[in-house]
């Protein structure tokens, strides 16, 4: 069977997939252009790498000074 259009039928369709930011929680383009995907831009990348990062060192440090914590947080 001869095809007419064969670029028509070759291929997956050129859609992009839209996700969830996990950071922003925006529209993100899954595809491969989008370097940063699945999240909308490396901005975002880069912002959930350091909360991901804070995370951590506050979980360190919350660990390191529990021995000296009082409950005496007297602001005024
Ligand atoms: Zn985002």
């Amino acid at each position: 069977m001869p095809s007419d259009h064969p670029e028509e039928h070759s291929g997956k369709p050129m859609v992009d997939r839209i996700v969830r930011c996990p950071t922003c929680g925006g529209d993100s383009v899954y595809a491969a252009s989008n370097t940063a995907r699945p999240f909308c831009s490396v901005r975002c990348k880069n912002m959930d790498f350091g909360a991901w990062a804070s995370e951590n060192f506050r979980v360190a440090a919350s660990a390191a000074s529990e021995d000296g914590e009082s409950g005496d947080t007297s602001l005024h």
